[in-house]
């Protein structure tokens, strides 16, 4: 299927493909890798009438350490962050989850603020954002602000983000001593979107967990912290018992919605059946098990 008509406009510079939104109006839409955005436009699930292109603006594909964060600029390819040798340093988790993120032809054109920017409730790197607490830059004709990957998502595929706004970068804070991070999923087939995941980033001292942050993708109609979880390790000596109540209480709190479950309707179009929020919230349980015993090894921890 062809894509539904629209023009086209090269950003020049961040400010200026700002402008060209506030311009054009609500029917421009950003493109940047298009991994998301062409499919739907060939699908007929978005029609915009403009297309402003971030992938010609020069110097916006930054991958750099700032002080204790990390920032990624907005045409970052996936593969830029997979490949980097700072990032597997610097913020581990985020190394991990964008490994799992499709396949390499498409990691070579996706960018990873594209994905979260995208805000789908299955995907990767929106679920490590919210369990790194990353910090979003937002630019428009009107200035810069700043938003973090809490209040960024409220919906699939929705989020704070106006129409005449661009995710200019994205700030990741940097892993401190004593930190062991974990990105664990599991998908029909590699390279699918995960059926559910999680992400974990947890700081050990003294022999005990002193700061712990999970997030779940699968499980809602966004990525959601699971802080029931984190409140079971918080402070505690992790043992085998402890990781188990933990994972058992990461969907307290989280139920299909009233009007359907949205999480299921979104995972991508595939020939398996869309496996129910059930069999899903059971999965994500057995990920935030494995990921916060991965973590806790890799922070030195107890276990
Ligand atoms: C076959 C296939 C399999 C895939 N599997 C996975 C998977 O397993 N896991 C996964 O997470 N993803 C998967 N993807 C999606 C892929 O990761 C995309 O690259 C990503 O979701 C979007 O990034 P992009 O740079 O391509 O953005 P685009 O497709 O260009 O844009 C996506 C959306 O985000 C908006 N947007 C993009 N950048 C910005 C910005 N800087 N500011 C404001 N709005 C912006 C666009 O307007 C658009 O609405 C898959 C894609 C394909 C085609």
């Amino acid at each position: 299927m062809k894509p539904p008509p629209f023009s086209y406009h090269r950003g020049r510079s961040p400010e200026h493909a700002a402008g060209l939104l506030r311009e054009l109006g609500p029917r421009a839409r950003v493109l940047a890798g298009g991994q998301s955005l062409l499919p739907m436009l060939n699908l007929r699930l978005a029609e915009p009438a403009h297309l402003v292109d971030l992938g010609p603006i020069p110097d916006l594909g930054f991958v750099r350490r700032e002080r204790d964060r990390l920032v990624v600029g907005a045409t970052a390819r996936q593969s830029a962050v997979e490949h980097s040798a700072d990032v597997r340093a610097l913020v581990p988790l985020l190394a991990e989850a964008v490994e799992h993120v499709a396949h390499p032809p498409i990691r070579h054109r996706g960018t990873v603020v594209g994905s979260i920017a995208h805000a789908s409730a299955v995907a990767e790197l929106p679920c490590a954002a919210l369990a790194l607490d990353a910090r979003l830059t937002l630019l428009s004709a009107d200035g810069v602000r700043t938003v973090d990957a809490e209040e960024f998502f409220t919906g699939p595929f929705s989020t704070v983000a106006r129409s005449d706004e661009i995710v200019a970068q994205v700030e990741f804070p940097v892993a401190g001593p004593g930190t062991g991070q974990a990105w664990s999923e599991f998908s029909l087939r590699r390279g699918n979107f995960p059926v559910a995941g999680a992400a974990v980033s947890l700081t050990v001292a003294d022999g005990r967990i002193v700061d712990v942050s999970i997030a779940v993708c699968g499980v809602a109609d966004r990525p959601v912290r699971a802080r029931a979880a984190e409140q079971v390790l918080r402070g505690a000596v992790a043992d085998e018992e402890t990781v188990e109540r933990a994972a058992a209480a990461t969907t307290s709190g989280l139920a299909p919605r009233a009007h359907g479950d949205l999480a299921a309707h979104i995972l991508p179009v595939s020939a398996a059946p869309v496996p129910g929020w059930a069999y899903r919230a059971s999965v994500a349980r057995a990920q935030v098990r494995r990921a916060v015993t991965t973590a806790l090894t890799r922070a030195g921890g107890t276990r």
